[in-house]
């Protein structure tokens, strides 16, 4: 009877050997920890001081009084991580990236025809992802490109660290195909396995920004995407073509520089989103001329229209702030180069449009996970909602730079940094 239970143990732990996996590079912490900061920031508006926050099985347990930490016998035995100094926000949520560019192996900007191999590019894109994540973001939309579905995949499975990713998987660009044919492409991305559909309805800013796409054709877009239970987001940038966006029902209105009161006001009434791109994309391409300058419709005019766009965009975002209701959400599009400094556009905009710092914390939280269809899951500090949490040295009311200043960053619950 005993030989026969070992025996059988042994071939348990061969069976058992013969399964098991190396486990995920980034896992839930087993245990349950408490998070102590000297402040919270709860994504939607509300600081609070002296709380700390209970994370269990990778999520928000509660928030409860730091005096109550040594007297509440069931947080006692709980792993601690102290991070005096420091205030607490949910993980940043970045509506607008691009997490596949990168620069190539030339050092140029990388092109779909250009030299690198798919795993290159793969390995380049897993880069970008680890640097969003350990700068504090959390969650992105990648508006995106094919790759983005395998590395949305890998992360979500633990086996790389990165943000969530929400991924468009590529965009419906061509003019020339007709509402059922479009209709067509939609079903083909949501087959694909996308999350959001990305359409180009306008030009770019370097080519002046005028509409691409019919009314008609916008339409047929934006109504089988919410047929089919997905969201719809737009490339727009005159008002012309925002208003078409408005009226076809899509979910936002991505880029929008060159938006006027009338339109901003309309996208407001509809609830569509605006997801401007004011700095970080801008000034990354300035400063990175010389790897973009040649390629594609990046030349020197195309340049001198994206100088000239700056304060046309500052403009339009300040004006966005005046009105009321409209949903502004953070989104940098952030490509080759500006992957991890995300966070300097929402600096900018505090800074130098004016927003105000809990508006701009609740753009790039609790709203953003709104406009993503997540708001009851990211975005905000409360019990029940997914641990994705930072902690910034400082005190961001203060001085926003401290936004800047992540030194710790718990991802779905697991420490991805900690300085
Ligand atoms: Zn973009």
């Amino acid at each position: 009877m005993r030989r026969r239970s070992l025996v059988f143990l042994a071939m348990s732990w061969a069976a058992a050997a013969a399964v098991a996996q190396p486990g995920p590079l980034v896992a839930p912490m087993p245990e349950a920890v408490v998070v102590v900061a000297d402040r919270v920031f709860d994504g939607r508006g509300e600081v609070a001081e002296g709380r700390a926050v209970v994370v269990r099985d990778g999520r928000i347990e509660r928030l409860v009084a730091a005096a109550e930490l040594a007297s509440d016998p069931s947080l006692g035995g709980l792993r601690r991580i102290e991070l005096p100094g420091s205030s607490l926000l949910p993980g940043l949520i970045d509506t607008h990236v691009h997490i596949g560019w990168s620069f190539g192996l030339d050092g140029r900007t990388m092109t779909a025809d250009g030299p690198e191999s798919p795993e290159q590019r793969a390995l380049l894109a897993a880069e970008n992802a680890a640097r969003t994540l350990r700068a504090g973001v959390t969650t992105v939309q990648s508006l995106g490109e094919e790759l983005d579905l395998e590395l949305r995949d890998a992360i979500a499975r633990g086996t790389l660290p990165g943000p969530r990713i929400l991924t468009s998987a590529g965009a419906i660009v061509d003019p020339g195909l007709e509402p059922a044919q479009l209709r067509l492409a939609v079903r083909g991305f949501q087959q694909r396995g996308a999350d959001v559909i990305k359409v180009f309805a306008s030009a770019s800013i370097r080519v002046g920004g005028t509409p691409t796409l019919s009314q008609e054709q916008l339409d047929a877009i934006c109504g089988e995407a919410s047929a089919a239970g997905l969201r719809s987001v737009v490339h727009a940038h005159s008002p012309e073509s925002a208003r078409r966006v408005a009226e076809a029902g899509c979910t936002a209105v991505e880029h929008g520089a060159l938006l006027d009161r009338p339109t901003l006001e309309l996208l407001a009434e509809r609830g569509v989103y605006y997801d401007p791109n004011i700095d970080l994309v801008l000034r990354n391409y300035f400063e990175n001329e010389e790897r973009f300058l040649g390629v594609g419709s990046y030349t020197a005019e195309g340049f001198a229209q994206m100088r000239a766009a700056v304060p046309r965009a500052l403009e339009t975002f300040r004006a966005a702030l005046e009105v009321d209701g409209l949903k502004t959400v953070f989104g940098t599009d952030a490509l080759a180069g500006a992957h991890g400094r995300n966070v300097e556009e929402l600096v900018y905009r505090i800074r130098e449009g004016g927003q105000p710092v809990l508006e701009a914390i609740t753009s790039a939280t609790a709203l953003a996970a709104e406009s993503l269809g997540l708001g009851d899951e990211i975005g905000t500090v409360a019990p029940g909602y997914v641990a994705d949490l930072i902690a910034v040295a400082g005190d961001p009311r203060e001085e926003p730079e401290a936004l800047l200043a992540v030194r710790f960053v718990m991802a779905r619950g697991a420490v991805v940094r900690r300085d």
